[in-house]
């Protein structure tokens, strides 16, 4: 390549976007990282050490993969658009402890790699990607059974946000309690839209979110907690109560989710926003206890 050293510039970001005459696809989010130390950061955050296999989802031209490339034992990109492909190739050529897979992350079998990979140890996971995947894609790591050191990961600022508030914030809702429940959330950068090509139009962050060794509340039924918690916001302005009696997906007695509420905080008329994790947890164990009595 032309360009010397590392690509988180925009003049060897624009180097290689010429000499490939690569033409940006909305659809897959494209906003290239053109800031060294914005790179440097996240990496560094991310504690990637030799010991690590990382799997970095969405490298793009191979701005970030190229530092953790150099600070991991082993690497794995998985990029969706085929046309990137020639690109990283080109831009990793001088690693060789990358493996560039041409794969739509969502249909990956992430614990299979991880297993081949990392021994079944767990993984840290890096990624900038397009917003519309963020939440399908930490969801999807943490419910399944992949094995999880931490995701660090680029999301636009109120996402971040929504991920550490608690009761009381307006942001408060089923991604929070299903981030905290998995996991420590962190907030290590914020990143202004100057630092991407092309500008995207919103704010981001990166919040580096560290798997619980032990989930922090006890839950006799997750299933049923995450439902319970996603009634609970569907319907947000309504008693807590109501919310459950509407849902389309828990069908339980009236009389079941008064007498759980009335055991939890002796107020019929509380809504669900008002309860953190903790209460979430004790409802859904008292919900389930009822049923399975
Ligand atoms: N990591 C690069 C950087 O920071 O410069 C690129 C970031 S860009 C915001 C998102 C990248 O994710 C793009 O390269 C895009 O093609 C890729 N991508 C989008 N959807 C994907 C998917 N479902 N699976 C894998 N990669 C995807």
């Amino acid at each position: 390549m032309e360009f010397n050293g590392h690509l988180g510039t925009p003049a060897n970001t624009l180097a290689v976007i010429n000499k490939y005459q690569f033409a940006f696809q909305k659809k897959f989010g494209q906003n290239f990282l053109i800031d060294a130390n914005v790179v440097e950061k996240i990496v560094r955050e991310a504690g990637v050490t030799k010991e690590d296999f990382v799997l970095e989802i969405g490298p793009g031209i191979g701005t970030m993969t190229q530092l953790l490339c150099e600070n991991a034992r082993e690497v794995t990109a998985v990029e969706i658009d085929k046309n990137l492909i020639p690109i990283l190739r080109d831009t990793l050529s001088g690693y060789d402890n990358i493996t560039i897979l041409n794969e739509d992350v969502l249909k990956v079998d992430i614990k299979s790699l991880a297993e081949e990979k990392n021994g079944g140890r767990p993984i840290k996971v890096v990624a900038n990607l397009p917003y519309y995947i963020t939440t399908p894609i930490i969801m999807g790591l943490f419910e399944s059974s992949v094995p999880i050191d931490s995701i660090t990961i680029m999301v636009q600022k109120e996402v971040a946000c929504r991920m550490q508030v608690g009761p009381g914030s307006k942001d408060y809702g089923a991604l929070s309690l299903a981030v905290q429940y998995y996991a420590k959330p962190q907030v290590i950068l914020n990143v202004p839209a100057s630092c991407f090509l092309p500008k995207p139009n919103v704010d981001s962050a990166v919040i580096k979110l560290t798997r619980h060794e032990t989930a922090p509340v006890s839950v006799k039924d997750e299933r049923l907690m995450f439902a319970v918690i996603r009634a609970s916001f569907n319907q947000r302005r309504k008693t807590l109560a109501n919310a459950l009696n509407n849902s389309g997906e828990i069908h339980l007695p009236k009389e079941i989710i008064a007498s759980a509420i009335e055991e939890l905080c002796q107020n019929p008329s509380v809504r669900g926003e008002a309860l953190t994790l903790q209460q979430f947890a004790d409802l859904s164990n008292m919900i389930y206890d009822r049923i399975n009595r």
